[in-house]
């Protein structure tokens, strides 16, 4: 963003497709110390201590050593998921990120003489990959209140592609639309990324991930990530969960580009976070309680928030501007993401942090607002 920005490269000898590139911009990670980081919805508490003592393990076991090369296919990670999700081990694929993950889906599925189909409002790597796939991208617009119409995706597509709890707005979309949508779309794969769902449960207070449909429907398949839930956004590990011929094609095409996506530090550290249920469900919750809180203090300050069922909440300011308020809190060192796109220029999207972060944060707002 910065030195790179200003770096003007010669391109004379880069091939058309790099020349046409509009690269992702993440959000930012300033290395100043006491920043109050609430910008790219990572975990505020840390990852399972059996992160740690797996990774350790792996530097020292000389069976396990890094001079050999890891497990292509991340077996022993892939069964370990099918377990916990109730799956088999070929319904399962892992990558380094869901953005790897995502890459590779829209290579393997979206790649064809129709649009790709996704919400106007939603995760900002899609039209980048669409971009670098050359897939044509249809934004379909969300209703005024942000949630989505699945009706408006009654049109030919080659696949349709939605986040859920969707990005940025943490909206939920219901079990039963992504029932139907993927029944009324049994030529297309229907993509469901859901990065945020751990922190999400239906109105009956039950788990709300499409994994519970994948065994219904053949062309669905449902992304995840451990960088929000897990608090591994360092580690890169990303997964799908989909019928055995979908995850083939994410094979394939994985080992038409990297065979080892996944280091064995990577493999050894998301197996332990996944063989710690407990203390996953502990931070969820955790994570949870605090939403629910600075939901309700914003809105006490006047903020309009968009019912969030992710880590983060979109909020819209009563008074003043959307963009100014995130520039006074960065003088603060208090940094919240600001989109400055159409329809959604006027709202924050903040990370929930730890209870101290959430505190400094209203109380720097209490004071702008004033
Ligand atoms: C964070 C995020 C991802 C990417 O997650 P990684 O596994 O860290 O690559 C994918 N989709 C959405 C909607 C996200 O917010």
């Amino acid at each position: 963003m910065t030195n790179a920005m200003e770096f003007k490269p010669d391109t004379r000898l880069w091939s058309n497709r790099a020349r046409n590139l509009n690269p992702y911009v993440p959000g930012e990670q300033p290395k100043h110390d006491n920043l109050c980081k609430l910008n790219t919805n990572e975990n505020p508490f840390p990852p399972s201590p059996k992160v740690a003592e797996a990774i350790g393990k792996v530097l020292v076991d000389q069976a396990q050593a890094l001079r050999l090369y890891p497990a292509p296919e991340s077996d022993d990670l892939r069964q370990a998921l099918a377990d916990a999700y109730g799956l088999t081990v070929n319904q399962v694929f892992v990558g380094n990120g869901s953005d790897e993950v995502l890459a590779l889906v829209f290579a393997s599925f979206f790649m064809k003489e129709r649009p790709l189909l996704a919400p106007d409002i939603s995760y900002s790597f899609y039209p980048v990959y669409a971009d670098t796939f050359g897939i044509e991208l249809a934004n379909i617009p969300l209703r005024d209140d942000f949630s989505i119409e699945t009706n408006d995706y009654r049109q030919p597509c080659s696949g349709i592609i939605i986040a859920n709890p969707n990005a940025p707005t943490g909206i939920l979309l219901s079990l039963e639309s992504i029932d139907k949508l993927a029944s009324e779309h049994p030529n297309v794969v229907v993509v469901i990324d859901e990065a945020y769902i751990d922190f999400a449960k239906t109105e009956e207070g039950a788990p709300a991930s499409a994994v519970s449909l994948i065994n219904k429907h053949d062309n669905l398949l449902v992304t995840q990530t451990f960088s929000k839930s897990r608090s591994l956004a360092g580690l890169r590990v990303g997964m799908a969960f989909g019928n055995p011929s979908l995850i083939e094609a994410l094979t394939r095409m994985k080992n038409s580009f990297n065979s080892y996506p996944l280091d064995r530090l990577a493999q050894a550290g998301a197996l332990g976070s996944v063989q710690d249920s407990a203390y996953f469900e502990q931070v969820c919750e955790q994570v949870i309680e605090l939403r629910e809180q600075l939901t309700a203090q914003l809105t006490e300050l006047g903020f309009e928030v968009l019912p969030s069922q992710a880590n983060f909440v979109f909020a819209r300011p009563e008074q003043g501007n959307a963009s100014e308020i995130a520039q006074q809190l960065r003088e603060q060192g208090i940094i919240v993401r600001y989109f400055s796109q159409p329809r959604i220029d006027e709202y924050l999207r903040i990370t929930v942090g730890t209870a101290e972060q959430n505190q400094r944060l209203i109380t720097a707002l209490q004071q702008l607002l004033d």
